[in-house]
């Protein structure tokens, strides 16, 4: 086990520094961050924006001279103020909804395998870990006592490194512990958590570490203890690495070890909300716990109902994890511990047939363990009322128990500086704190278009000098050719309409639909006054092997010069490509094959610093279009005739393109400012941000489901 590093010694006047750098609060509250810019601007960067690095490298002197600098302390004090403020007891909008004595000892416990908070804590893979990561911010903003639940992964996800000749490498490094913001969990005497969790026939230990991010907090497990057998080591290192048998374990930890250690620490969560159904364990355990409290099997199973929420993610059949029966009877053995007699019916919970024939399967535990369960968007719910039709024999579809609360992303989080000083100054001061006020963000109108075009115009030249500082330090540092060079978009012009489309790549995601007519797409690109340029980032799961193909074809258009040097691949996506894509591109691109996109939230992140939507009407985007916040992708064509929709939706595509979205960019006024553009911007803005903020999404959580489960559940109904 890493044994948790302390920052130095700091002077006096700013000893609370450390504090700030390990508390995740700071990476969304602006002052905090002009904190840390201050400190070494150069450090700041090259340490990606890890305030905990940045600590451990900088100068003492330094350090001393920001200690007598009036401007830095005046930005230092504000930062501690508002932290302070934060964590102070005070009434929150959770206070004002919440049933009496709903209290921080009774939390919400939030289980997800991955959680995407900071860059400097590479715990996440894509999606879904984002949306756990923004979760836990907008909690800690509007006081909900939630914890979350996860693993440290020492090894975290891939890095990606893409050969010469498009091919992608998965290299795995190790976490230098040091330089992320957790520390030990500790339980109420103080020492380090450490809990122990039946395996199979074996108990393996698992360390608690603790993540601050403003009021919430989140433990992540770890096995990697010596008193553990080297296999057993292993089994957190990586985020979805390994088989079925390796996963099965994992999830058993997560789902045992983490209700163990939550009660370690003293917290009876009053609800257990599963992301998605890796974690759909926790249920097992705590039945387990009910009958070991003198329950019947079936008291014990409803009292869990009427306290598990279930969030499900995905409507692809393969995505949702299925075990054969005999690996989950072998690594869950432990947990019937003296309950052996209850074997059967804990395996029966998670019996369903999903196309390849009856196996354990974890969503099918999740929907029948939980009371209440949602998709993340409303077509996303139709269709998983309709995919998992078996577990409600009989119920008609519109009467079969699935919500829709669509998935947001955390706003503070994701807008540019450059944006959020215009809404600071035209939409209102306080923004922040009524970000769902969907009245207020009608004077996004007032905005004055030189100035929204000024902020665009910096976002999107911030973006390629990132390209370049990569490109540059690739050439230099990894020996990179030529030819990796252009692709990793040196080339790109500062004042092209640029697509974005950075996302993992999978089959389903069709990320080569607008290559689908090469000579078509490359007349567009081409056009000397109105070019057109497109960025791609994104990783492909190690196991899939479709999804390097896709991947690699695309590097290579990015090398043909067929393409005029406007295509460009960006290697290793992760959040900190994902904020100067989502902010700097013009346009962001989205072409699933509908419906399998879930909700999506990149477009989200974009139309949040006014980078219109051009999209498929998947997901979030077939409840957001509204005419005119950006553009819908749709051919027409029966959807499932693959051949038929990809011709009909390509052709849409250039449509838009050729017909709309390049002409609004290119045509301007005598000042050079695009008016016809930036209405498309303002509706963006105006229209997405209220609606598919972390805000309004965890607000429908709170009311929808938490609330009324809590009010049930104290009735004891
Ligand atoms: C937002 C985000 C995603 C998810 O994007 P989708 O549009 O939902 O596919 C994946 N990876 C990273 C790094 C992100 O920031």
């Amino acid at each position: 086990m890493a044994t948790y590093p302390t920052l130095p010694a700091f002077p006096d006047r700013i000893n609370r520094i450390g504090e700030l750098a390990s508390d995740l609060w700071w990476s969304w509250h602006p002052v905090a961050r002009t904190v840390f810019r201050e400190l070494d601007y150069p450090l700041w960067r090259i340490t990606a924006h890890n305030p905990v690095r940045l600590l451990r490298t900088i100068s003492p002197e330094r350090l001393e001279q920001v200690a007598r600098d009036p401007k830095f302390l005046a930005h230092y004090d504000e930062a501690i103020a508002g932290l302070d403020d934060t964590c102070a007891a005070r009434t929150t909008w959770w206070h004002q909804v919440a049933p009496n004595g709903q209290g921080a000892n009774r939390p919400i416990a939030y289980f997800s395998a991955e959680f995407a908070l900071h860059q400097s804590l590479p715990i996440y893979a894509g999606g879904l870990g984002v949306l756990a990561g923004d979760t836990c911010k907008e909690a800690s903003d509007l006081g909900i006592p939630l914890v979350g639940v996860g693993f440290m992964y020492p090894q975290g996800y891939f890095h990606q490194d893409v050969t010469a000749d498009g091919w992608q490498h998965e290299v795995y490094e190790r976490l230098n512990w040091a330089d992320a913001p957790i520390q030990p969990a500790r339980r109420a005497d103080g020492t380090a958590c450490v809990v122990a969790v039946p395996l199979g026939n074996r108990t393996v230990l698992a360390a608690v570490f603790e993540v601050r991010v403003g009021r919430a907090r989140l433990y992540l497990l770890d096995t990697d203890l010596e008193e553990n057998a080297p296999w057993d080591r292993e089994l957190s290192a990586r985020l979805y690495g390994g088989n079925h048998e390796t996963r099965v374990q994992q999830e058993v930890v997560l789902g045992l070890g983490g209700v163990r250690a939550l009660h370690a620490l003293g917290l009876e969560p009053a609800l257990w909300h599963l992301n998605e159904g890796h974690a759909a364990f926790v249920t097992v355990q705590r039945i387990r716990e009910g009958i070991e409290s003198g329950a019947t099997f079936d008291e014990a199973l409803e009292r869990v109902r009427r306290t598990t929420v279930f969030t499900t993610h995905t409507p692809v059949a393969a995505g949702h994890d299925a075990f054969p029966f005999h690996l989950v009877e072998t690594h869950l053995a432990g947990a019937w511990g003296s309950l052996g007699t209850y074997r059967d019916p804990i395996l029966a919970l998670g019996a369903y047939d999903n196309g390849g024939g009856v196996m354990f399967n974890m969503t099918a535990l999740a929907l029948r363990t939980s009371g209440a369960v949602n998709g993340v968007s409303r077509l996303h719910a139709q269709v998983t009322r309709k995919m998992w039709a078996g577990m409600w024999p009989g119920v008609p579809e519109e009467a079969r128990p699935v919500r829709a609360i669509t998935n947001g992303v955390h706003a503070a989080t994701w807008v540019a500086a450059e944006i959020a000083t215009l809404f600071d100054e035209f939409v209102a001061p306080d923004w922040r704190e009524r970000l769902d006020d969907r009245e207020m963000w009608g004077r996004v109108a007032d905005i004055p278009d030189v100035e929204l075009w000024k902020a665009r115009q910096a976002l999107r030249s911030f973006l390629f000098a990132f390209f370049r500082e990569r490109g540059r330090h690739r050439w230099m540092a990894e020996r990179a050719t030529p030819a990796q060079v252009v692709a990793a978009g040196t080339l790109l012009s500062p004042d092209a309409l640029t697509i974005g489309f950075a996302r993992r790549f999978a089959a389903y995601k069709r990320p080569e639909l607008i290559f689908y007519d090469l000579d078509r797409l490359a007349r567009l690109l081409a056009v000397e006054r109105r070019p057109v340029q497109i960025v791609f980032a994104g990783k492909a799961h190690p196991a899939d092997e479709p999804g390097k193909h896709h991947l690699q074809r695309i590097y290579c258009r990015a090398l043909d010069p067929a393409f005029s040097g406007r295509i460009a691949f960006v290697n290793d996506y992760d959040l900190h490509v994902a904020h100067f894509l989502v902010q700097g591109c013009d346009v962001w691109l989205n072409t699933p094959r509908k419906p399998l996109e879930a909700s999506g939230t990149s477009g989200m992140k974009a139309a949040i610093n006014g980078v219109p939507h051009l999209s498929i009407g998947d997901g979030w985007w077939a409840e957001a279009y509204t005419g005119s916040n950006g553009w819908l992708i749709d051919g027409g064509a029966p959807p499932d005739d693959w051949g038929a929709a990809d011709a009909a939706d390509a052709d849409a595509l250039y449509r838009l393109l050729e017909e709309q979205v390049v002409p609004a960019f290119y045509e301007r006024d005598e000042n050079d400012v695009p008016r016809r553009w930036l209405r498309v911007v303002k509706e963006t803005i105006r229209t997405v941000t209220p609606s598919f903020s972390t805000r309004r999404m965890l607000k429908d959580y709170v009311e929808q489901m938490y609330v009324p489960l809590l009010l049930q559940s104290k009735a004891g109904v």
